[in-house]
Order: C-alpha cells, then sequence, then structure tokens
C-alpha cells in the first residue's frame, strides 16, 4: 500500500482563500482532497480538469440514483413548467400529494402523514418537538427529557445538535444548547457479552428510573461516522419494547438509511416494531433538491387530532414543489428499477469480494456492513490498533488520486456507492480498492 506519509499530508494541506467557509471546517482548512468537482454523470463526477472519479460516496449519501438521472430531471423541468414554488402554509398542491403519497405506500398503515422539511437536521427537530409536546397535551408536564446516544450524529440546528453527542466537543461553544437532554451509550455489534450486558443494563435502568420525566429517545441506528457502530436488530426489538412499556416515544433518525440504503425501504422494517416517530431526508429525492420528512405514528396522530392542537413547525421551502417532483420521480425509480434487490444483491457481493480480496492487505481489518453501507475497517500492521484520523484522511485522499471517492469514519473507510450501481461499476471500484491496498 501507499505509505502514509505525514508530511506530504501537511505539505498538500496549504491553505487555499475560497470565500465559501466549508461544513465543519476551520477557516483557513484545506481538505487533503478538496476536489473541484464540476459535473457528474451516472456515477462519476469530473473535477475542473476534466478527471474522472468514482463517486463511492453517493455525494453526501444522499444521491442514491446517481447524477444526471433522466427522469428525476424530467419531473423537475416539467414542474418548472407548471409552477416553481407553492406554499404549503395557505395552499397545498398536487405533487407535494404525490410525494407524501409515494412515501405511505412504503410505509405500514399505521403511519399516514407526512410533514415535509427541508434537511435531516429540521426532521430531527420537529421529531423532538412532537415528543416534547405529545407528553404536554397528554398532560403529563414532566416528561420533557429526550435520551440520546453518546456516539450518534442528528444535524446541526439547535434541537439536533442538542442529540448529537458524536459532536459534543465542537458544539459547546455555541451552548447552552436544548436543556434535558441525557445522552446514553447504546450497545453495539463490536462489545464483547459483558460490555454489552453492563451497556444494556445501564440505558435501560434509567428509563425505568425516570420514565416519568422522560419524553423519548432518538436512535440513529448505525453509527457511522462514530466508526461504524452498528446496534443489533435483536437489541433495537428489546430496547422499543423497555420505551413503550414505560411511555418513552421511539424516534428512528433513518435521515441516512432510509430509502433502501440498507437494502430494506427503511432500516426499521428490519426489526419487529414501527417507530412512533420516523426521520428521513437524503435519499427521499436521490439529493437533487434539499428535501426532508418526518411522519408519526397514528396513535401520537390521533392525540393531536383529539386536543385540536396545531403543528407549530413549518419553513418556507420545506415540501418546496420541485423537491417534491424530484421525490415522485427518486421513488418511481426505486420500484421500477427493483432497488431494493440490487442493493441487497450488490451489498452481498461487494461484501464477500472485498472481503476475500482484502483480507490478506496489511491494514484491512474487517469488512463490514448491511446492504450499500460498508465500512472497511482500517488497522495498523499488528492488526490490532485503528488508524488514527489523520491517517484515515490520509488515505481517503490517496483513493481520490486513484480515481474514488470514499468517506471516512473513526473505524476507517465507509462505502455508500450509488444504490441503482451495475455489477461492472461495483468490480471497478473493487479492483481500485484492490491494487491499492495490496
Ligand atoms: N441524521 C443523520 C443520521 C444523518 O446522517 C444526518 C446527516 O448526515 C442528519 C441527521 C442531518 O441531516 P442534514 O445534513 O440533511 O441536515
Amino acid at each position: 500500500m501507499n505509505t502514509i506519509n505525514l508530511r506530504t499530508m501537511m505539505e498538500q494541506n496549504e491553505e487555499i482563500n475560497y470565500p465559501i467557509w466549508h461544513p465543519f471546517s476551520t477557516v483557513a482548512k484545506n481538505y487533503f482532497n478538496q476536489l473541484m468537482i464540476e459535473r457528474g454523470n451516472g456515477i462519476y463526477v469530473y473535477d475542473n480538469n476534466n478527471k474522472r472519479y468514482i463517486d463511492a460516496c453517493s455525494g453526501l449519501w444522499n444521491v442514491s440514483l446517481g447524477y444526471g438521472n433522466s427522469k428525476i430531471k424530467d419531473y423537475i423541468n416539467k414542474q418548472l413548467d407548471k409552477i416553481s414554488y407553492c406554499s404549503l402554509f395557505e395552499h397545498t398542491n398536487s405533487t407535494a400529494i404525490l410525494a407524501a403519497n409515494k412515501i405511505l405506500d412504503l410505509l405500514p398503515d399505521s403511519m399516514n402523514k407526512i410533514q415535509f422539511t427541508c434537511s435531516g437536521s429540521e426532521s430531527v427537530d420537529l421529531a423532538i418537538k412532537t415528543m416534547r409536546e405529545y407528553w404536554k397535551i397528554r398532560g403529563k408536564e414532566t416528561k420533557d427529557k429526550i435520551i440520546c446516544i453518546k456516539k450518534s450524529y442528528h444535524g446541526t440546528y439547535y434541537g439536533s445538535m442538542s442529540v448529537s453527542g458524536i459532536t459534543q466537543e465542537e458544539t459547546r461553544r455555541y451552548g447552552p444548547l436544548l436543556p434535558n437532554i441525557v445522552d446514553l451509550d447504546i450497545p453495539n455489534a463490536k462489545m464483547v457479552e459483558q460490555e454489552f450486558t453492563e451497556c444494556a443494563e445501564q440505558l435501560e435502568h434509567y428509563i425505568r428510573e425516570n420514565h416519568e420525566s422522560i419524553a423519548g429517545i432518538i436512535i440513529e441506528p448505525v453509527l457511522v461516522s462514530a466508526g461504524f457502530e452498528i446496534i443489533p436488530i435483536n437489541y433495537m426489538n428489546r430496547l422499543y419494547k423497555i420505551c413503550e412499556d414505560n411511555q418513552v416515544l421511539f424516534t428512528m433518525d433513518e435521515v441516512a438509511l432510509g430509502f433502501y440504503r440498507t437494502g430494506k425501504a427503511f432500516y426499521f422494517n428490519y426489526t419487529d416494531f414501527v417507530p412512533d416517530i420516523l426521520c428521513m431526508a437524503k435519499g427521499i429525492n436521490s439529493g437533487y433538491l434539499p428535501l426532508g420528512a418526518v411522519t408519526i405514528h397514528d396513535k401520537i396522530v390521533q392525540v393531536y387530532k383529539k386536543s385540536g392542537a396545531c403543528l407549530a413547525h413549518g419553513s418556507t421551502q420545506a415540501g418546496n414543489v420541485l423537491a417534491c417532483a424530484a421525490a415522485v420521480a427518486a421513488l418511481e425509480e426505486y420500484k421500477e428499477l427493483n432497488i431494493e434487490n440490487n442493493v441487497l444483491q450488490e451489498g452481498i457481493y461487494f461484501k464477500s469480494e472485498l472481503a476475500s480480496k482484502l483480507n490478506r492487505c496489511n491494514n484491512v481489518k474487517e469488512i463490514r456492513g448491511i446492504g450499500l453501507l460498508l465500512s472497511i475497517d482500517l488497522v495498523h500492521e499488528n492488526k490490532i490498533d485503528c488508524l488514527d484520523e489523520k491517517k484515515i484522511c490520509y488515505i481517503q485522499s490517496m483513493l481520490s488520486k486513484e480515481g474514488l471517492l470514499v468517506y471516512r469514519s473513526m473505524a476507517g473507510l465507509i462505502l455508500l456507492p450509488m444504490l441503482n450501481i451495475k455489477r461492472e461499476e461495483s468490480n471497478n471500484i473493487i479492483t481500485i480498492l484492490k491494487s491499492f491496498f495490496s
């Protein structure tokens, strides 16, 4: 493998004075592989020198159907010819209704209302508001705590930031954040048995002892950025039951996983339960225009209905008609292309091919994942110690030089290829990785 040379990294990290202050960056920071992307087609993006890259992160995990999808472009253009904007405050429109119905078609009957947002962060904020308001409407004023998971990421608005354990160090300076947020650990598949049991006991004990003051819990089922920690399905079932028995609302944040990333339409389809609140965004319209959504269980809808309480949420662009037109197209494409099947098949193929081709490579420990969400866990030559963030960053930038864009976590590299990827394209990604790590 290419030698991990920290000096080269530092040399590459020269300051360039862009007018943009990029997300999660210092004023001067430029990423090692900060490319000037100019255009895209299918799974490929091209930089300002016309160099081609395979985008194996689907943009920021959202461009599920690739760039330049003709159906999505067509639906957006047709909508533009009709009307470019329609407020959902005073009016409604058939495109937004169609998009909502197509999302509901993927969900159980007990979820029958869609609230549109502009982003995943806004979806999470709305979920937090709903968890608290629900109990107030029911006269249980003391139930206002939200439990979140220490290493989770839920976004950057005040609510979503307050429940994002992973960014707590960086966001402390924005404080005070939301009050009554309790962050706890959750068992994950990497834990040994005793650690798992202790962690589960702590979380469950907290819920049982404090349920009178807890409104709800928010879960990111795979803690992707934290180190790709997967919460086992059996444990999610158990946790949901404990929440249900203790009158604690269960929000599933599927901003990253929803719309087939793991094979099923939603990750909760692998569990035995339907969450009380579901947050969505990224894959909702394959990232062509900003859009998010939240759906709440009918038991919550009925409480709102009976009380006559109005939804005190909404932003000018939430449910933007062009974004909804893109969602209609993307949701039709998911069905027509049998995306569920492709994700499951290509996911299995990727996992087994990468495992067999990379398992003897020095720095590769393990290939993990579900559907087309895969982690290549990286370690030092001793095969035990994890690589630090800088080295993972460096490997990521070297791969981009080889024409492959991947994401990274604290455990290593993350692959999130487009959901409609073809076998030949999967093989091209595997070949680049194999030659890089050998
Ligand atoms: N929740 C999860 C699980 C996410 O992965 C993200 C973004 O990566 C968000 C929420 C925030 O979404 P957005 O960046 O659209 O605000």
